[in-house]
């Protein structure tokens, strides 16, 4: 079978265009560029990655900014500082905390510090509720750059069986609220995870897989019926001593004997990832034009 590989890299880009198309003619009506602050606490590579392409994407996008460093032995108090410092802060439209934090600070504390109205990250509570209701708010930003990609490719989810593999908070759960929700995804929507019974099954019966567990490979294609659309969004590091930096990105899908049976299927790279700072973008000019909240 014929597969279509869904261009997440490609996609990413004109979107971003738009985006700075946008910014260009609010800037030139005499309006401010949008404003992305990001924190970001110790060395980890991929967060440092993360963190400098979220920066790149600023720059294509002509919005400002702002990249507030912290060593790893950051106290909880100096970095809650910092959140109320933003919060406040009236030149900073949105702003996002690099996850995961180090273990002495309490993620979920930081993240309800952050005012929901600049939470560009989608991750505070309020945002998670309006977002559950269908009440227009900060989605998080990989499930809606999946569904920008189902949608960019015309890619029909309506009364589909989608399977979602994981049930993280900031990818399986609002995956799984999007999907089924009834101006988004209008799908049939299983959630598997580590005590799921018969997962190998529930896949063989799923149109859409969206497979988010972070283990690399886990799809085969035993797994995946004839024609079905395949989002991979596992990202893990493996050694990989062919490579100048001594790793590559691996998926939860095994590509080469998945992909012959889809109808559509991501890559890892250039799938999701780019679509998820793409959608972290389109967050932030939403935050700048004060679309969701005053
Ligand atoms: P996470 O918080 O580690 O959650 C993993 C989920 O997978 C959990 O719900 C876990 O089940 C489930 N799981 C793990 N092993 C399983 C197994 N053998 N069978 C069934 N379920 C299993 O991960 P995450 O933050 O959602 O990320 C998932 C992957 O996506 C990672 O590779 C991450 O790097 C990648 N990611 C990529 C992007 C991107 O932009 N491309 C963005 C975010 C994440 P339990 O709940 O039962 O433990």
């Amino acid at each position: 079978m014929e597969y279509q590989l869904i261009d997440g890299k490609a996609t990413a880009s004109a979107i971003k265009q738009s985006i700075a198309e946008e910014v260009k003619t609010i800037v030139a009506a005499g309006g401010r560029q949008p404003h992305l602050a990001a924190i970001l606490v110790g060395h980890d590579g991929g967060s440092e990655t993360y963190v400098k392409n979220k920066v790149i994407a600023c720059e294509q996008c002509g919005f400002k900014s702002t990249l507030m460093r912290y060593e790893a032995d950051v106290t909880e108090e100096e970095l809650l500082a910092c959140v109320d410092k933003l919060n406040k802060d009236e030149d900073v439209d949105g702003f996002i905390v690099q996850l995961p934090l180090p273990k002495h600070i309490d993620e979920q504390k930081i993240i309800m510090a952050i005012d929901y109205r600049k939470d560009v990250d989608g991750f505070h509570p309020i945002n998670v509720g309006r977002m559950s209701i269908g009440l227009p708010c900060f989605i998080s930003a990989t499930p809606l750059g999946i569904l920008t990609l189902l949608q960019h490719y015309h890619i029909e989810t309506s009364g589909k069986k989608c399977v979602i593999l994981g049930r993280s908070n900031i990818v399986g759960k609002p995956m799984a609220q999007l999907m089924m929700q009834k101006q988004y995804g209008d799908a049939t929507v299983t959630v598997c995870h580590s005590h799921s019974k018969d997962l190998k099954k529930e896949c063989q019966e799923a149109d859409i897989i969206i497979a988010a567990i972070g283990r690399p490979d886990f799809v085969t294609a035993d797994m995946v019926k004839k024609g079905a659309v395949v989002i991979d969004v596992g990202t893990t590091r493996v050694p990989d001593p062919t490579r100048k930096s001594g790793f590559r990105l691996n998926g939860d899908v095994k590509f080469d004997e998945v992909a012959p049976l889809c109808s559509y299927i991501t890559p890892v790279p250039g799938g999701v990832g780019p679509m998820t700072i793409c959608s972290l973008m389109k967050n932030t000019l939403a935050a700048g034009k004060k679309e969701y909240y005053k």
